[in-house]
């Protein structure tokens, strides 16, 4: 979105100009590639509630994954010595500096167990950018990857992008939002050419026991699917719940299997770009090639500051992470309590996926919603709240809200939301 704020007109839509408003005949030269791709929804709503609030407007913003902390200080330090060092300030490697590539292997040995190569590691502009990588380097026109839903919003049009097709396999509340061998083995093909592993999920916050990432690492090793597991929420979890690393609990999968995640979610960094892949060396060089004609290396000053955080204290971490892990129960009691919502207790990453179908056709404000576009809609322009619709991943009963803000906003915003649907 173009974060330009005009004055307050009705309908949320209206209250920031977006591109579509300022579109001219350059429009028409634009290629098929890109006309293809939608916006990001999490990105679009999460520009809108910034610049609301930016005009004065008191927005609540569920939309965004992105921690409410600061990145903590000693990062920020190191990040800071850079900026004074002049080989900070000139071209290093466009696959990420070697330091790096060495404490993300050592960080991924000491955090699930798997032993990694510094070769097998590039560093990337955000886990987005190395998930762009990754698709733009293995897909080929006519290659199918599975992708069980809900999804987070930029797989399908990373795919569809790079000339894959996105095979959805739907999952519901009923399996904890979690596929089954089975779904994956009835939607496989001759075509499949990969799959997307996400767990822990956004946008549904489940996690996968170990017994069940096995048994899908087996089916896709012995067909010789690849792999690709975002593991960007490897460190929030909950409860019982425990991150396991795919190609740890099945080390045949490794040799097809892509690893990918970040600095962003673990330390409050998602301002600072840097993420990761971790691949076979054939396919790491060929990103990196990719890479040194698209990006060139990620900021130095930024990857100094992932280094530090990477090879730093975990204590840190555990502040934040039972810091979620108390407002996952608050959204998750509050929303419940609302006529028409429900919602199962997410078990990682710091998100939570309410159905709402129960509330269409119920009037928010002075409108009648029927979809979580409009619920969304509705409530960001009636009680100032802003949560991300399902219909962007893949789910169009729910509606994903993000508890990474602070407790009192937390309680507030739901507040609204629950007056607004009562
Ligand atoms: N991954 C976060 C989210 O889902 C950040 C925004 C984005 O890049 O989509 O909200």
């Amino acid at each position: 979105m173009v974060a330009e704020v005009t004055a307050r007109p009705r309908g949320a839509i209206g209250v920031v100009r977006a591109y579509s408003d300022l579109m001219t005949d350059a429009s028409a030269a634009v290629s098929a590639r890109v006309r293809a791709v939608a916006e990001s929804a999490t990105l679009a709503i999460d520009a809108k509630a910034k610049a609301l609030k930016t005009a004065g407007e008191d927005v609540i913003g569920f939309g965004a994954g992105e921690p409410d902390f600061a990145t903590p200080t000693h990062i920020v330090e190191a990040a800071q010595a850079a900026c004074a060092d002049p080989a900070a300030h000139h071209y290093s490697p466009a696959g990420g500096q070697p330091a790096l590539r060495s404490a993300i292997a050592g960080k991924t040995r000491r955090d699930s167990g798997l032993d990694v190569e510094p070769l097998e590691v590039l560093v990337t502009n955000g886990g987005k950018h190395a998930l762009f990588n990754v698709f733009l380097a293995l897909l080929d026109a006519g290659d199918d990857v599975l992708l069980p839903a809900p999804y987070w919003v930029s797989y399908p049009e990373q795919i569809r992008f790079a000339g894959g097709r996105p095979i959805e396999l739907s999952t519901g509340v009923e399996t904890s939002f979690r596929v089954s061998v089975e779904q994956l083995e009835q939607a496989r093909t001759p075509r499949t050419k990969a799959m997307v592993f996400v767990s822990p999920s956004n946008p549904t916050g489940s996690v996968y026991p170990p017994e069940e990432i096995e048994v899908i690492g087996r089916w896709a090793a012995h067909h010789g699917i690849w792999v690709i597991t975002d593991e960007i929420y490897e460190h929030l979890v909950y409860g019982d719940a425990r991150h396991v690393s795919m190609p740890v609990v099945v080390p045949e999968v490794r040799e097809r299997c892509v690893v990918v995640n970040g600095v962003a979610k673990t330390y409050a960094m998602t301002g600072w770009r840097v993420g990761w892949s971790i691949a076979p060396v054939p396919l790491t060089a060929a990103m990196a090639r990719l890479q040194s004609h698209a990006t060139s290396n990620v900021s130095n000053v930024a990857q100094a500051a992932a280094l530090a955080a990477v090879s730093g204290p975990m204590d840190v971490v555990d502040v934040m992470r039972s810091t979620y892990d108390r407002r996952r129960k608050v959204a998750y009691e509050r929303l419940n309590a609302i006529p028409g919502v429900s919602c199962a207790l997410p078990q990682g990453a710091f998100y939570v996926f309410p159905s709402v179908a129960g509330v269409f056709g119920r009037s928010v404000g002075d409108r009648i919603v029927t979809t979580a576009h409009e619920l969304c809609e509705a409530l960001l322009d009636t009680v100032q709240v802003a949560l991300v619709p399902g219909e962007g991943f893949g789910a169009p009963d729910g509606v994903r809200l993000s508890y990474a803000l602070s407790d009192d906003d937390l309680v507030k915003g739901l507040d609204r939301i629950a007056d607004a649907l009562s």
